[in-house]
């Protein structure tokens, strides 16, 4: 769950990070009213959930009330990355000497939190880190240690900070791993942390994803939850337990299994396709919950054929069947299908499906390569490519050296088994 800047803050606030003074408004007079309290020039910020609102034109400067009613009422409806303008946030505008990036993210390589830092941060921070990483600090925090004083004084050294800030740094640091490490969250970010003109540091901006399956244990960020600036898919998707993630191909893909979702979509791109979601619609999925899922799918403009792909298990395939052809009764898309179902029940499944005039496919590739067809219009005749998989290839080669394979899987095996049989057995004489 993302948290918007101001929310953020508030956060980054009670872990002693200075922020400036402001308040969150949706009404252009109330913009004025809070500038005229501040008293000063103020910033008025759009409060949506996407980074580049600065590029965007969210985020403007205001030297009198006048001016940040203006500005709020030109930001407040304003269309940013899809998303509409329903909140801004009218600040004390900060004098910027400069502008610093300072986050946290967890690194699941590294199986810890590293803190970043760089001395060039502001808007081109994503720029900065493509082309000149060697811009950025970075230093992962031991979970049990915490972030060490060293730690901090390595990477204020490391961005050039003067002598002078480094106390203060270091409580802006240990506060942001605090307040990270608290909410679970899985990005803590301060993007610009300025010098201002008393050369203090303070956090202008300020970014948090928690982390979802925490959630439960944070019932007050839960109520943070800002639907109106969700895609309106993801929160219906969230609503109904399926794991949706939208993505920018032409293949909506409906899928029970994570596993199985993330091999379709690799077979959708082998085939030259590309996947316009990730969606898990889970195990036992039900009638229903098959029918959100598809409404979702279809939800979005740039999905130009539908791939599923079903391993009945615990999921049965007649019921996705059915919730498959409800959906398409209510929802009546006017886009391409082919399904491909397996396991449980997958003779009436198909039997359903066959009966609804859906294309059906046995296998995976087969599946995929019909959905890139059908996308690319080639909906009449699907003529199935030879499956060129490097997998195979390498089985090929080891058939081929069948005999010796043999002889190595029987010297190798048999002791090992014995060996394994009699510890099993003296621990059972033992007990
Ligand atoms: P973002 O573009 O969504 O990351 O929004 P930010 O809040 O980071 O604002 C973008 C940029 O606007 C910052 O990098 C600053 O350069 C500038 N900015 C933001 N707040 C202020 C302010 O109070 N005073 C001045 N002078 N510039 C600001
Ligand atoms: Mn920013």
């Amino acid at each position: 769950m993302k948290l918007h800047e101001y929310q953020s803050k508030q956060l980054f606030a009670k872990y002693g990070i200075p922020i400036p003074k402001g308040e969150v408004v949706t009404q252009p007079e109330d913009a004025r009213r809070i500038a005229r309290d501040l008293g000063r020039r103020v910033v008025v910020k759009a409060q949506v959930l996407v980074g580049g609102r600065g590029k965007a034109g969210g985020v403007k400067l205001a030297n009198t009330p006048d001016e940040a009613e203006k500005v709020a009422g030109q930001i407040l409806g304003m269309d940013i990355k899809g998303l509409t303008v329903h909140k801004v946030l009218v600040d004390e505008a900060a004098d910027i000497r400069q502008e610093i990036y300072l986050g946290i993210v967890l690194d699941r390589v590294q199986r810890r939190a590293v803190m970043m830092a760089s001395a060039s941060g502001g808007m081109d921070i994503e720029e900065i880190a493509r082309t000149q990483p060697e811009k950025i600090t970075r230093v992962a925090i031991d979970p049990f240690l915490g972030l060490r004083e060293y730690q901090v004084r390595q990477i204020a050294y490391s961005i050039g900070l003067p002598r002078e800030q480094l106390k203060d740094f270091n409580v802006i640091a240990q506060g942001l791993y605090r307040c990270f490490a608290d909410v679970d969250a899985s990005l803590a970010e301060v993007n610009p942390l300025i010098v201002n003109g008393e050369d203090k540091l303070q956090a202008v901006d300020g970014k948090i994803l928690i982390d979802d399956n925490a959630l439960f244990r944070h019932p007050d960020l839960a109520a943070l939850r800002d639907v109106d600036e969700e895609a309106p898919s993801e929160t219906e998707a969230r609503q109904r337990g399926l794991s949706y993630i939208k993505l920018d191909g032409e293949i909506g893909c409906m899928v029970n299994g994570a596993g199985l979702a993330m091999a379709t979509m690799d077979m959708t791109q082998l085939f030259g396709g590309s996947p316009a979601n990730f969606l898990d619609i889970g195990g036992g999925a039900q009638a229903d919950k098959v029918a959100a899922a598809l409404r979702i799918i279809l939800a979005d403009p740039h999905v130009k054929a539908v791939l599923f792909n079903i391993f009945g298990g615990i999921t049965r395939c007649d019921e996705v069947a059915r919730g498959i052809v409800a959906a398409l009764e209510e929802v009546k898309p006017n886009v391409p299908m082919v399904a491909r179902l397996v396991g449980t029940n997958e003779e009436e499944g198909r039997e359903i499906l066959a009966a609804a005039h859906m294309a059906t496919a046995k296998t995976l590739a087969e599946a995929a390569q019909k959905a890139v067809a059908l996308v690319k219009g080639e909906a009449a005749v699907v003529k199935l490519l030879p499956v060129e998989v490097k997998p195979l290839k390498a089985k090929r080669k080891v058939a081929a050296k069948k005999p010796a394979v043999k002889k190595a899987v029987a010297k190798k095996a048999r002791p090992t088994v014995k060996k394994a049989t009699a510890r099993a057995s003296t621990k059972k004489a033992r007990k």
